[in-house]
């Protein structure tokens, strides 16, 4: 199953790719693996899957020691000072930092290991109350704040779009998204490189390739529907 459905999510890439004049290169696929078991995520790897998301510091720690090590590991998921530790020495990227008591502490852990670890900032584009993310309108002073902490360095931005069932309704949100990366961009901030715009679900990441998200985080679309709690 994970095979098919991988493909038909490869599909609808390259297609938002071709209508918006994109490069396939230019996104990358995260698979979101989170509550799945390894035997899942290894159907993904042997179809060249090699990032893998996760939002809870415990699974990343399970998860790791029993999978191939050149998957890269990226942590998509609200974040505890407190966990960072489980994880610091295992992920490639850290895409929800919405703090700046959470960007010292990651700094701070990453300097034990001698780490400099990429870090993107997560925005709250609908201005939810319900979700962790930045202002937009305060996102440039956010990262003029943490982007001289020595052991991470700011790489772009993320944000999580909220559920619908239509995507066009996220649109806007992805296109402001891009509008306030490149901006920041622009101003060429000392020690931020700004790379990477992680945006787009399983509902949605198909417009949020066309508003030039550089990386998608697909969960349900390649793993199926998650079953939380006494299955
Ligand atoms: C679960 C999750 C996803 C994937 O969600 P799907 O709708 O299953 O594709 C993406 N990003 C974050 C931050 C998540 O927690």
């Amino acid at each position: 199953m994970v095979k098919e459905n991988l493909s038909i999510v490869e599909q609808n890439i390259q297609k938002a790719c071709a209508r918006s004049g994109r490069d396939r290169r230019e996104v990358q696929l995260i698979a979101v693996s989170k509550t799945k078991p390894v035997e899942m995520l290894m159907e993904a790897y042997d179809c060249q899957i090699r990032d893998f998301g996760e939002n809870k510091p415990q699974e990343i720690r399970e998860k790791f020691p029993q999978l191939p090590e050149d998957i890269r590991w990226h942590m998509i998921g609200h974040l505890q000072r407190n966990k960072i530790k489980y994880i610091i020495d295992k992920v490639c990227m850290i895409h929800s930092i919405e703090s700046v008591r959470l960007a010292e502490a990651v700094s701070e852990e990453a300097a034990k290991h001698g780490r400099v670890i990429p870090v993107l900032v997560e925005v709250n584009m609908a201005g939810e109350e319900t979700k962790f993310g930045i202002r937009p309108e305060e996102t440039e002073d956010f990262i003029r704040e943490i982007r001289l902490l020595p052991n991470i360095q700011v790489n772009g931005l993320m944000t999580i779009a909220p559920y619908t069932e239509n995507a066009e309704d996220n649109r806007i949100y992805f296109r402001n998204l891009k509008k306030l990366y490149v901006d920041i961009k622009e101003k060429n901030i000392d020690n931020v490189v700004m790379s990477h715009l992680s945006m787009g679900m399983t509902g949605d990441y198909e417009v949020a390739i066309e508003e030039g998200a550089t990386m998608v985080r697909v969960g349900t679309g390649i793993f199926g529907e998650r079953f939380y709690g006494q299955i």
